[in-house]
């Protein structure tokens, strides 16, 4: 393609970083906010920092079944017996101070009485069929520390701490945390609307009949559920035809009511190529064309509030578009904080020929060898058309800028689909 070589040389691309830089300044986070309760929390974005009010555990408790003693009452080189005076049972604290030279039998998470310092395992100890008393071996009285098997007070969580920063997004163990203080309710960032269009005359959907030279419409399927599982609402508005008023009249009416469009297709150089031209005629166009691959079209700009973000057609371009550049704006866009892809050292288990100059993605399968070390895979097509290549991949290997030939056994850094949030 000596033209397309040509322009490059003329009017440089912006590189990958510059275009995520320059797009996320111009980002404002939404600051609308709602209450969801806990059980509609999961993958929500909290709108401020959670505090925590109460201490957990919200007193000294023990970690095991036993029995609890004073450690002073241990005899050192004789057995020792205790006699048990009571129970503290998860939920049933013993009332009242302990007596010295006594146990109380306690269960895990159940209060420490007061008195006792240490807990002793039930199994350390030669307990009376009737549970009358306790018999200790000198070795393990010698071996038992102050504070022995008791959680402390506070040392999960401490009262007057940030529990949870702004812009965390939920996990369950975050919200479990959460239920752990009594709080039913939290405020989070309200979702983006997302309106996504497919364009092509080439499109069909799925369940209909084909004509000739047409194909099945797929992009929709991937960028619908990556938005989901993102925490978007959707609009589906299906497939767009390669028709400049009707594209103007869809764009212009969603861009209305949606904070972000995000379309696939017809922002090439094609003379069907129309989603470009039309986002400029009703917004304006931030930049079009990167320096990567692949994704060079992905086009970014505006329609009055609304984000317009036009991806490339062919489904691997449209995945990784999404997920390397489409997906940092949104986690913006919704308070999150943000999240770099985890970038794994591996060994490259192939040769790989190419240029500097492009930051470049390959779909990669990751195995160990027989050293258990890590080594990526390369798909065998290297087509920006092959969907099956995503559905075999469960990473992505990113070549640097300025990276050149990649030998076998050289380092290259993998990037798991499962920390692009496409799992
Ligand atoms: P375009 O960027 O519109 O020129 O499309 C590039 C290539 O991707 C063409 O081969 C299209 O047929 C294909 N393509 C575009 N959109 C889709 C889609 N939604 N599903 C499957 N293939 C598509
Ligand atoms: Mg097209």
């Amino acid at each position: 393609m000596p033209h397309a070589d040509c322009h490059d040389a003329m009017d440089r691309l912006l590189t990958f970083n510059e275009a995520v830089t320059a797009a996320l300044q111009s980002i404002q986070p939404i600051y609308a906010i709602e209450p969801v309760s806990l059980l509609d929390a999961e993958g929500r974005v909290l709108a401020a920092d959670v505090l925590a009010h109460l201490d957990v555990p919200p007193g000294d408790n023990s970690a095991m079944d036993g029995f609890a003693v004073y450690l002073s009452d241990l005899r050192q080189g004789a057995v020792t017996r205790l006699l048990v005076v009571g129970r503290s049972l998860a939920g049933h604290p013993y009332p009242g101070p302990v007596p010295r030279g006594v146990a109380v039998r306690i269960t895990t998470g159940a209060l420490i009485p007061e008195g006792p310092d240490a807990v002793i395992m039930q199994e350390q100890c030669r307990v009376d069929p009737e549970d009358a008393w306790i018999e200790i071996e000198p070795d393990i009285a010698a071996r038992l520390r102050p504070g022995e098997n008791i959680r402390q007070r506070g040392e999960d969580v401490r009262a007057g701490t940030v529990l949870l920063p702004r812009g965390r997004r939920l996990r369950c163990q975050d919200i479990a945390l959460v239920a752990g203080q009594g709080i039913a309710r939290l405020g989070v960032v309200k979702q983006p609307r997302v309106a996504v269009a497919s364009t092509g005359d080439e499109l069909y959907e799925p369940g209909t009949e084909l004509p000739s030279g047409a194909i099945y419409e797929s992009n929709r399927y991937l960028l619908m559920g990556l938005l989901r599982r993102l925490g978007c609402i959707v609009t589906d508005l299906g497939i767009l035809r390669d028709d400049r008023e009707m594209l103007l009249q869809t764009l212009r009416h969603a861009a209305a009511h949606h904070d972000v469009l995000l379309t696939s297709g017809g922002v090439s150089v094609g003379t069907a190529d129309l989603v470009k031209d039309v986002i400029a005629e009703l917004g304006r166009i931030e930049f079009w064309r990167l320096a990567v691959k692949p994704g060079k079209p992905v086009t970014f700009g505006r329609i009055q509030d609304c984000l317009a973000l036009g991806l490339p057609g062919n489904p691997v371009s449209v995945m990784v578009s999404f997920l390397l550049f489409a997906r940092p704006l949104l986690v913006k866009l919704m308070g999150m904080e943000p999240i770099e892809p985890m970038r794994w050292p591996v060994l490259a288990d192939f040769a790989f020929r190419r240029k500097p100059g492009r930051r470049e993605w390959l779909r990669v399968q990751l195995q160990l060898d027989p050293e258990r070390k890590p080594l990526a895979r390369l798909y065998r097509t290297n087509s920006s058309g092959a969907l099956s290549s995503l559905s075999w991949a469960d990473g992505l290997v990113e070549l640097p800028e300025d990276c050149a030939n990649v030998m076998p056994g050289d380092y290259v850094d993998y990037l798991p689909f499962s920390s692009l949030g496409a799992e």
